[in-house]
């Protein structure tokens, strides 16, 4: 890498997973909006990871619904224009999508059922429908777009890229080179989110990989590119955990437009935290004053930092804290959000 860092800002667009989606409008188009304003004033580039699974029940809808119709044309136009301003798109697969209900009065859906959480959870010939559509969802933006931004990357849903056996074929066959889920050092064993990234290399971000994408192989066909985390010791904990609880009281935090997917939680961790320390996913949900000032300082000393959001979490408080957050990086550092330049 060159002495310019590489800023990887990406977000996951989708909608909430659980008992009730909320609306397009409120989780996508409108915080989305908002967010490309911010990146386009500070020049800079992102990734939007598109829940692909939900965009093709959106489809079915869209045939007998005309509000479903509705949300698939603000969709469409908001994604032509992302492209248009140089972001970038790519899959992300929620496969539980295929047992979402919708409900046409509220025009919501309802993803209640967690058997098909993971892509392993579905047979072969399944995975290979829902990659090849979710394939074909992208394309079809960029097409109608006239991008020829490479449709290269991709980020599990619910960072559920294991076992990759049951991925590793679809990658080669639709030219995936670069993959975005893993964590280093976290793990989750539940009902529904089942990822294990303990084994991920703890010094080096972006590697080389084949079988396993936690694992660097020099000669494989894939790289990783890891989502990076903030350690925060037991002061900066403290510090962090009360201006929560004041924004919290202040009202800066409201409720979520949504319901988040529940699940039973077996085993869960973060085996390069140490004692006493808290490893905080490096995102813009929870921004706040001290984490600007705090993040800032750690990413002197680093010459990578990715960091994965989500519209449909951030509030407006969070929007200000952005803006402020990367109008104060890009003065502080040279940035660059190519990962093409840098990584080629
Ligand atoms: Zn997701």
């Amino acid at each position: 890498m060159t002495e310019k860092k590489l800023l990887l800002i990406t977000f996951d667009y989708e909608l909430f997973l659980g008992e009730r989606s909320g609306s397009v409008q409120d989780c996508l188009i409108s915080p989305t909006n908002k967010l490309m304003k911010i990146l386009e004033k500070q020049n800079l580039k992102s990734y939007f990871f598109i829940d692909t699974a939900y965009l093709i029940r959106l489809k079915e809808a869209a045939r007998d619904h005309p509000s479903a119709r509705e949300d698939l044309e603000s969709i469409t136009a908001q994604l032509v224009q992302m492209v248009k301003y140089g972001h970038e798109i790519h899959p992300h697969i929620h496969p539980h999508w295929k047992d979402a209900v919708y409900d046409a009065k509220q025009n919501e859906w309802s993803l209640q059922n967690r058997r098909y959480y993971s892509f392993a959870s579905l047979l072969t010939e399944q995975q290979a429908y829902l990659f090849d559509q979710s394939i074909a969802t992208v394309r079809l933006i960029l097409d109608i777009a006239k991008c020829d931004q490479p449709l290269d990357s991709y980020r599990a849903g619910g960072w559920t890229i294991q076992p990759f056996e049951y991925f590793r074929p679809l990658f080669i066959q639709y030219g995936i080179k670069y993959e975005w889920s893993v964590l280093p050092g976290k793990y989750q064993i539940s009902d529904a989110h089942n990822f294990d990234f303990r084994n991920a290399p703890e010094h080096n971000p972006v590697y080389t990989f084949d079988l396993d994408p936690c694992k660097i192989d020099q000669k494989g066909p894939f790289k990783e590119l890891t989502i990076s985390s903030f350690s925060m010791n037991p002061y900066e904990k403290w510090l962090d955990f009360k201006i929560s609880g004041l924004l919290q009281r202040l009202g800066q935090r409201p409720a979520f437009k949504g319901n988040t997917v529940s699940s039973i939680v077996r085993e869960q961790g973060d085996n390069q935290c140490k004692a006493g320390f808290r490893r905080e996913i490096a995102s813009f949900e929870g921004l706040n004053q001290f984490r600007i000032r705090k993040y800032l300082s750690d990413i002197r000393t680093k010459e990578y930092v990715h960091f994965i959001s989500h519209p449909k979490m951030l509030t407006n408080f969070e929007f200000k804290m952005i803006d402020r957050f990367l109008d104060k990086l890009n003065r502080d550092s040279k940035i660059q959000t190519n990962f093409r330049e840098l990584l080629a």
